[in-house]
This record gives C-alpha cells, sequence and structure tokens, in this order.
C-alpha cells in the first residue's frame, strides 16, 4: 500500500503534482479532511532526510496510545455491535473460530433477532465451525438472558453476543443495548463490547459509530471488509478520531479471514 511514499518523495522533492493534489488523494484515501490537512502541514514543514522518520512517528502518535487488551487473556460477555450490513454477524463466527482455536470454550448467542436470516446464519456458522449457539423467540434480551444462563452454568469462558443492527435513533440503541446488557450482567460479567465498522463505508462509517458511541461503552472496534477497501487510511482516521483500539480485522468472506490488528504493521504497511 502505497499510501504515503508518494508524500515522502514530496518532501524530498522529486514526486510530480502540487500539494493541493497530494491533499486530495489523502482525503481519497479515507484519512478524512483534516487528518489530511494536518499531514501536509507537517509535510511542508519536514526536512527532506527526516521525511519518513516524521511521517512514521505522526501516524503512529495517531493510532490508540493505551494498552491493547488481548481477548484471549479475558473470560465473560462480548457484546457485539454495529450497524446491519457492516459483517457483524460473520465476525461473530470469525471471532469464535479464532477464540476457540485459542483453546477457549466458546458460546454464541443470535440476539439479532429483527433480522430473522442473521439468526439462522449464525446458527449455521456455529454448526461449520463446531460451537454451539443460543437461540430463542423474537426477545433479544430473553435469547441473552438463556445464554447467559448457559455460560455461567456450563463454564464457558467467553460468550459472544451477536445484538441488532437497525439503524436506530440514539434513544432506541441504548434501550435495546441497555436491556441485554441488564439481563445479562444479572448473571455474567460483560468484559468488552466491540463495534463491527465496515472499512468500504469510509467517512460515513466513522458518522455511523458515533451513534453507537454515545450509546454504549465500546471498548474496541472490529474493521471488516479491509479485503474491498483499497484505501487504507481508514483504520489511522478511526483510532485518531474516535479514541478507540482496533482489535481485529476481517478481509473476506471465510472465517479464517480475521486476524488482529497490529499496529506496527499497519505502519508499516502504510510507509512501505
Ligand atoms: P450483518 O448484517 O452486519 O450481520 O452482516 P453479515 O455478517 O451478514 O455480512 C454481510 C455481508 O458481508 C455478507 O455477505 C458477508 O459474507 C460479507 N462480509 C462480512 N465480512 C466480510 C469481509 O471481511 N470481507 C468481505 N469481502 N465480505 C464480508
Amino acid at each position: 500500500m502505497a499510501l504515503f511514499s508518494r508524500l515522502v518523495a514530496k518532501i524530498r522533492g522529486s514526486a510530480p503534482g502540487d500539494w493541493d493534489e497530494l491533499e486530495r488523494s489523502l482525503i481519497e484515501a479515507d484519512l478524512g479532511r483534516k487528518n489530511a490537512a494536518d499531514l501536509i502541514a507537517l509535510a511542508k514543514s519536514t526536512r527532506s532526510e527526516s521525511a519518513e522518520s516524521a511521517l512514521q512517528s505522526t501516524l503512529s502518535s495517531w493510532l490508540w496510545s493505551g494498552e491493547r487488551s488481548n481477548l484471549l487473556d479475558k473470560s465473560g460477555v462480548v457484546l457485539i455491535v454495529g450497524v446491519n450490513g457492516t459483517g457483524k454477524t460473520t465476525s461473530v463466527a470469525k471471532l469464535g473460530n479464532y477464540l476457540v482455536e485459542n483453546r477457549k470454550k466458546v458460546l454464541l448467542a443470535a440476539c439479532d433477532t429483527f433480522r430473522a436470516a442473521a439468526v439462522d446464519q449464525l446458527r449455521t456458522w456455529g454448526e461449520r465451525i463446531g460451537i454451539p449457539v443460543v437461540t430463542g423467540g423474537q426477545d433479544p434480551a430473553s435469547v441473552a438472558f438463556d445464554a447467559a444462563k448457559k455460560f455461567t452454568e456450563e463454564s464457558y469462558d467467553l460468550l459472544l453476543v451477536d445484538t441488532a443492527g437497525r439503524l436506530h435513533t440514539k434513544s432506541d440503541l441504548m434501550d435495546e443495548l441497555g436491556k441485554i446488557r441488564r439481563v445479562v450482567e444479572k448473571t455474567a460479567p460483560i468484559t468488552e463490547v466491540l463495534l463491527v465498522l465496515d472499512a468500504t463505508t469510509g467517512q460515513n462509517g466513522l458518522a455511523q459509530a458515533q451513534v453507537f458511541l454515545e450509546a454504549v461503552q465500546v471498548t474496541g472496534i472490529i474493521l471488516t471488509k479491509m479485503d474491498g477497501s483499497a484505501k487504507g487510511g481508514i483504520a489511522l482516521a478511526i483510532e485518531r478520531e474516535l479514541g478507540i483500539p482496533i482489535r481485529f480485522t476481517a478481509f473476506g468472506e471465510s472465517v479464517a479471514d480475521f486476524a488482529t490488528f497490529n499496529p506496527t504493521e499497519y505502519i508499516s504497511s502504510l510507509l512501505s
């Protein structure tokens, strides 16, 4: 991904085109207007011999600076939230598979009862990857309650809860996720809330994310469809603007197309 190599070349005086054109291409790479403007300002004031190191340290400073906790060291309930179509249900299966491959005892809960297909989809994934899936009637909170009970009684390590992903108003979203949270917490602790974002939706995805951030305490992001986005800058924009770590990325429709996010490798790939 040669997102920033042109910027380095421009600082060194060896790239064609003017600064405005370069700024536009950074915006097109889903970096966002402010980040693109900040980078151009930085580039203009950087000496050619320090071009690469100045960019590298600036980009790194925009990423999440706190500790990136490891789900493999945790136990409890993980709520997976996000708008329909982002790859939420598929990500629940992929994350479940990743945890099982790392010897965790995992249970899934199909609480996206508003989209009938989501329940069948998760059940099918569960059969395919060998993870039990709790399903139920129309009430997501009652499915979550049954799942939390089974989780505790049968000593699972982690319970992944697929939640409904309609585009809500903030208060609908708070009500619905709040209800799931309350019933789960009667029997089991909620360890994480992971928000699924689709990399191909770029800056629109960031706007959607804000609604969720205001409604629930999101602890991390699963960034999906990285295979469909050649625009690389979105991960940087997400971490700088939302102040939340990307924990996992998905890059295809198969269950194995899933990995933990590695910030060092990401920055190297942007600069290579
Ligand atoms: P949900 O509505 O958010 O639960 O989304 P789904 O999990 O049903 O996924 C929506 C569509 O996106 C499905 O066709 C998935 O196969 C596809 N999908 C999910 N994740 C990825 C990904 O990382 N890459 C690609 N190319 N497709 C994905």
